[in-house]
């Protein structure tokens, strides 16, 4: 059932990772399954057995060909250095080649303890496993990179965090888990050696044009590459409300996924402001303040390859800054292309930042829903009734009416006609975001009763972001305020 694995982690030098087998668990359960993954990354589809994949993904029996080990890493967590964190409850099986050639490693959240849980029990909640199985899987059918679920497994067993709540275990998909953190982890050592092997790993792995280079033009490619492209995520991330919640360098990508879903959740009512995360008491990581988050990680992203940039430090100091300075440009060259696409534009005017910003400073101050602003766009093309239907959404009309009339205006000057823009803006705008009060409700069922009723219909609407829903739930809809879940928490 099970592609055969490659060990390319494992066959790294020593010193980068643990070996270390799962830890059985009672009773594993297959709760959820990505049949259309498991086709991609070349599983036989024909010899699935719900009964082989719970004992397999659960780690009570490791597929054929794999080699479990943790991941040596460091991270920045809210500002602060740990020289060694380290997969403390995930395990690496290894990695298949998939349908297209890619490599994909396969990692187990929750598999027990490793050699770097420090006082953690290397277990995970079932909620978090759920909840990142659902928005994981909503951010790639929104088009936006990160990890995958492949799978969610309950392990019979109840763990001990704030009640006691059930266990489960995650199957994570990534192109690779190398992080931000992974090259922190040698740099503090001194050991330049590894730097450069993770280096040369993640050039081969994510940026195959950057391969013919060498020498410190090969490194400061490397890093503008990174830069790139995370500035082009969490543009991504803003156009659809995202807060990731825990931008620590332990959850920055080297490849430009998106990786960790502890705390995050997606904005209802726009507020450039908003935080969800308990832990996040200063607004760190807040909706707005993340493309500076993103820019402080990949500093010290760039401090991890000062020695592979020049042998002179003050002249490595020099690329790696200069090459830090030009993330604003490209996050708002991302993010601009984002909200030009949100607004239906396909052509550019010196003016269309202004028009995206007073739309935002409009959804600001009238309390508007930002998934549902830019998806009544389309409508507001089409009918009097559907204009109504976006004014209705603020608590001030006059000044979103105000404002689409200039919008009118600014879509009249593209080159198509209307229909083709109403298309444009429903394949951009999704209907459906995984909500944070759908998800809660999901995961309550599913934790309280065994139920996966709601997991289920909640997951298929968000994999399908750009169709309008017309299943039992309308999971295009904002929470009423009773219903309103403005906390996340960990999920650790
Ligand atoms: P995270 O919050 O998942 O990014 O984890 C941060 C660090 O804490 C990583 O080193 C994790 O491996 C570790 N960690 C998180 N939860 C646990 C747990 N239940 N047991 C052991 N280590 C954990
Ligand atoms: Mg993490």
């Amino acid at each position: 059932m099970f592609p055969s694995f490659s060990l390319r982690y494992a066959h790294l030098p020593a010193r980068m990772s643990a070996e270390c087998a799962p830890t059985p668990v009672t009773k594993p359960q297959l709760v959820a399954f990505n049949h259309a993954l498991a086709e991609e990354l070349g599983f036989d589809a024909a010899a699935f057995d719900a009964g082989q994949a719970a004992d397999a993904l659960s780690g009570n029996a490791p597929p054929e060909g794999s080699a479990p080990l943790a991941m040596a890493y460091a991270g920045h967590q809210f500002g602060n250095f740990v020289p060694k964190l380290g997969d403390g409850r995930a395990l690496l099986l290894g990695e298949v080649v998939d349908r297209e050639g890619q490599l994909r490693e396969l990692q187990l959240k929750g598999a027990g303890r490793t050699p770097f849980s420090r006082g953690g029990d290397g277990r995970a909640p079932l909620g978090p496993v759920l909840r990142e199985y659902l928005v994981s899987e909503a951010m790639h059918a929104l088009g936006i990179p990160t990890t995958r679920a492949l799978a969610a497994v309950t392990t019979g067993e109840r763990i001990v965090r704030s009640l006691a709540e059930p266990g489960a275990v995650l199957t994570r998909v990534a192109s690779s888990h190398l992080r931000v953190g992974t090259f922190q982890y040698f740099a503090v050592r001194r050991d330049v050696e590894a730097v450069q092997i993770l280096a040369d790993m993640a050039i081969e792995r994510h940026y195959p044009h950057l391969e013919s280079l060498s020498g410190s033009e090969r490194y400061l490619s490397l890093l503008e590459a990174v830069i790139a492209r995370q500035a082009e995520l969490v543009a991504r991330w803003m156009g659809v409300g995202f807060i990731h919640g825990v931008m620590n360098t332990d959850n920055t990508t080297i490849s430009g996924e998106t990786l960790d879903y502890g705390p995050c959740a997606f904005m209802d009512t726009f507020d450039s402001d908003t935080v969800f995360s308990s832990i996040d008491q200063r607004g760190r990581y807040a909706f707005s303040n993340q493309p500076h988050s993103a820019q402080w990680n990949l500093a010290r992203f760039a401090e991890t390859l000062l020695s592979l940039l020049d042998e002179d430090r003050e002249r490595a100091i020099k690329m790696a800054t200069d090459a830090i300075e030009t993330f604003p440009e490209h996050f708002e060259a991302s993010f601009g292309a984002v909200k030009r696409a949100k607004l239906g534009l396909l052509g550019v005017e010196a003016d269309d930042e202004l028009l995206a910003q007073q739309l935002l400073d409009a959804m600001q101050a009238g309390h508007a829903d930002y998934t549902l602003t830019f998806r009544r766009l389309a409508d507001v093309l089409e009918s009097e009734e559907g204009e109504s239907r976006l004014i209705e959404l603020f608590d001030t009309p006059d000044a979103i009416a105000s404002w689409l009339v200039q919008w009118r205006e600014r879509v009249a000057r593209e080159d198509v006609d209307t229909a083709t823009i109403v298309a444009r803006l429903r394949a951009t705008n999704p209907a459906v975001i995984p909500r944070n009060h759908q998800v809660a409700h999901a995961l309550k069922a599913a934790d309280d009763q065994n139920d996966y009723a709601l997991f289920e219909s909640l997951l298929a609407a968000v994999t399908r972001p750009f169709e309008d829903p017309d299943g039992e739930v309308d999971y295009r809809q904002p929470p009423q305020s009773n219903e309103q879940v403005l906390r996340t928490f960990c999920g650790t």
